[in-house]
């Protein structure tokens, strides 16, 4: 590391004698007053280790200034240029619909003349002084009127910026961070710079040791150089090590957190005793497939042994994980234990209640729903079975939840996908009972390595097989050209007998995305919808319903959103179900779970403004039945993105590729991205891109807990500290 030792002037941050602490608050710094802090709080910055740990977006490369002449058009570059004229606009034009006159600097340097334009900003005039000289930095424009540029960075040049080359001036690689309203870059910069003392203050999380093994740069080095690198050498050691922190200390949170929930097993107990597997297939009318049949044995194991079970069910849509989860609930009810099952939305849940009901009809085991759509009476009777213990299994939403619903002997836990709640949802529902078994499930595909890694706390059981007879469903990508020949393909499935979906991104013209107020469930807004289609125009299930109940009159055509009432939604969904309903226009509500085999067409109005997982999702609803079915994505977007999405799903049914894929789609660093897949946040690390480093980090915390599993000796307090915080990832 030879390279970290030439660079040790980084600690002329330290040698700077901080005079405030890492923890100390922003307004310790000069000029951030409490109107400023607040806005800061916006961005969760609060103390002034906060502001080391807002990592730039992104850099842009100052260090060589382009002369003037050399200038191309539309390539951001730096230039260095002497003021000779400001020319503010005539104050008469101003007012509305008045011409928009910018102010204009007139620069020069030795190779020619560069005009800098300031709409709207008058008073920058006093920012400039004829004769001064300062570095400029943004995107040209060349025509026969010459050179501008329009709202550069600038920055002016004084004699002590000589021969600096570190980004503190308006020269060297400089740093643009995420903002906020009422925040600029500059303003930004200039505060980080001036935290930067409290760099060399900042607790290294890493053990020593760790450090050299994986050559990693030292934490104050790293903190100083991801915000103002000293050059491409800097900055990439800064990165690695950061990301390497970030990955490193997530996978000792979880397990550190899972080794300490397995040494204070109090209520450890076994469970599912005496069961066999097989008397969990006299629950479905199928053979279960062997995914299924390994998952269910791989949780009876779990259930049998003292510890208690820990699981993640992963399972694209459609590949039974519903079967896997009464398995596990009648293992439970056997054993004379409770089984809670928790789903995202009250359709869901009411779904589930009445496949678990089916499936529980020839046993002994009582089945029940809660949810806040029950009446006071509905409810009061659940609750009080579920205390004495008379019902065995219940299905609901967070309802769950509540205070009020207490258990008489919870022993199963079950969470349906589990990304749309948090985990202190999860944890609020396994306090109910005393450290119960417990299963997550999720169709949000994840590949399996990184699961493996990011749910380090859980193990993993995979449905990685289709029960049998599920074919592919036919999926086409089209523009609004195509519309007319889509509907009526449509009336001819509807004219055999079946179902169609209509999906649309908003519920009507209200304007804002459809976020549907079921409790956790995240609307469209989810994933990020595709730049560039603010022109579009958007479909609505409002208004599509009237339009497709006016094309099609002698079918039943009913629109369905998650603003409506419960009752009306779930009466809908029923005669959807029934059959009653040939075509159902909604909003996502649809998204997760339901399950109505007649139904084979899908079709999605505007899907650039959905997701990759989410469309897949969406398709997953059809193809549940022996007929063929079929995907129609109607999308007049030019985006990229949204083609590249399209395109995906055209080509691919698996929903783990399309994962793949999707990652690869989504830009480095895409927070969205990570939410979507219902982990946490990560401030530098991109798991799908840094999945060597987190191999790695996963490598080095587990070796690491298994010579010292309390974290008790002197070297790792630091580290035990930080994970105990939460503090800098
Ligand atoms: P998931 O929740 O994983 O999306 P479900 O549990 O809703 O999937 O199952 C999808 C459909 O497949 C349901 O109609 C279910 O009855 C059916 N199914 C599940 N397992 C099998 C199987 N082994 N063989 C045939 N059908 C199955
Ligand atoms: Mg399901």
């Amino acid at each position: 590391m030879s390279m970290m030792a030439s660079n040790a002037k980084s600690s002329r941050m330290s040698e700077s004698g901080a005079p405030f602490s890492p923890g100390d608050p922003v307004t310790a710094l000069h000029g951030v007053g409490k109107a400023r802090a607040e806005i800061l709080a916006k961005i969760d910055i609060n103390a002034i280790e906060d502001l080391l740990w807002h990592f730039p977006r992104r850099y842009e490369d100052r260090r060589r200034p382009v002369p003037v002449g050399a200038l191309k058009d539309g390539e951001a570059a730096l230039a260095r240029v002497h003021v000779r004229k400001i020319s503010a606009p005539p104050s008469f034009v101003h007012g509305k619909g008045a011409p928009r006159i910018p102010m204009k600097v007139h620069c020069f340097d030795e190779s020619g003349e560069l005009v800098l334009l300031f709409f709207n900003a008058r008073w920058l005039s006093r920012a400039f002084s004829e004769g001064g000289e300062y570095w400029v930095y943004g995107t040209p424009r060349r025509d026969l009127a010459g050179a501008t540029m329009t709202h550069p960075d600038f920055e002016e040049i004084t004699n002590e910026d000589e021969g600096r080359e570190d980004g503190q001036s308006g020269k060297g690689i400089v740093p643009v961070y995420p903002l906020t309203a009422g925040i600029t870059q500059k303003y930004l910069r200039s505060l980080v710079r001036a935290a930067l003392p409290a760099a060399a203050l900042v607790d290294d999380a890493l053990p020593s040791g760790l450090t050299r093994e994986r050559r990693l740069a030292p934490a104050s080095y790293s903190l100083a150089n991801i915000h103002f690198p000293e050059d491409e050498h800097g900055l990439n050691a800064a990165r690695y090590r950061l990301v390497y922190e970030e990955l490193f200390l997530l996978q000792m949170r979880l397990l550190y957190a899972r080794g300490l929930a397995a040494s204070e097993e109090t209520g450890g107990r076994i469970c599912a005793e005496g069961v066999v597997e097989s008397d969990a297939a006299s629950l479905f009318p199928y053979e279960l497939t062997g995914a299924q049949s390994r998952a269910i044995s791989e949780i009876r194991a779990d259930m049998a042994s003292v510890s208690p079970m820990n699981r993640l069910l992963q399972g694209d849509v459609g590949s039974g994980k519903t079967a896997v989860a009464a398995a596990a609930a009648l293992f439970a009810a056997k054993s004379g234990y409770q089984t809670a099952v928790m789903a995202p939305t009250e359709i869901l849940a009411s779904q589930h209640a009445g496949e678990f009901a089916l499936m529980f009809k020839g046993t002994n085991a009582r089945t029940a729903l809660l949810t806040s759509g029950l009446s006071a009476a509905e409810k009061r009777e659940v609750r009080e079975a579920l205390k004495s213990g008379s019902i065995d299994i219940v299905i609901g939403t967070h309802a769950l939840i509540e205070p009020d619903v207490v258990f008489s002997r919870l022993g199963l836990v079950v969470t349906d996908e589990q990304h749309r709640f948090g985990v202190r949802q999860r944890l609020g529902l396994q306090k109910k009972g005393t450290a119960p078994d417990t299963l997550v499930m999720t169709a949000t595909p994840i590949p399996r390595t990184l699961a493996l890694m990011l749910y380090a706390d859980l193990d993993v059981s995979v449905l990685d097989e289709m029960p049998p007879g599920r074919k592919a469903v036919a999926t086409r990508f089209v523009n609004s050209a195509k519309r007319d020949a889509v509907y009526d393909f449509a009336e001819r499935e509807m004219e055999k007998g079946r179902q169609v979906y209509v999906v649309a991104p908003m519920i009507g013209d209200e304007g804002d995305m459809s976020g549907e107020g079921e409790g956790a469930t995240p609307g469209v807004g989810d994933e990020p919808p595709c730049d560039g289609d603010a022109g579009v125009p958007m479909a609505t299930a409002l208004g599509l319903g009237e339009e497709l109940a006016a094309r099609f009159p002698h079918r039943c055509v009913k629109a369905l959103h998650g603003r409506m009432k419960t009752v009306h939604k779930d009466g809908i969904m029923r005669e959807f179900a029934a059959g009653d309903i040939d075509m159902l226009v909604s909003t996502v509500v649809i998204e997760v779970g339901v399950n109505i085999p007649n139904a084979t067409m899908m079709i999605v109005e505007n899907s650039e403004r959905f997701g990759l997982a989410q469309l897949h999702q969406l398709r997953g609803r059809v193809g549940r039945g022996a007929d063929k079915s079929y995907c129609v994505l109607i999308s007049d977007s030019e985006s990229e993105l949204s083609i590249k999405r399209g395109e995906a799903l055209a080509s691919e049914q698996d929903g783990f590729r399309i994962a793949e894929l999707d990652l690869s789609l989504r830009g480095p660093g895409d927070l969205f991205g990570v939410r979507q897949h219902g982990l946490p946040e990560f401030k530098i690390a991109d798991p799908a891109k840094h999945i060597g480093i987190l191999a790695q980090a996963s490598e080095d915390a587990k070796a690491l807990l298994a010579c010292d599993p309390g974290l008790e000796l002197e070297e790792h307090a630091a580290l035990r500290r930080m994970i105990g915080e939460g503090k800098g990832s």
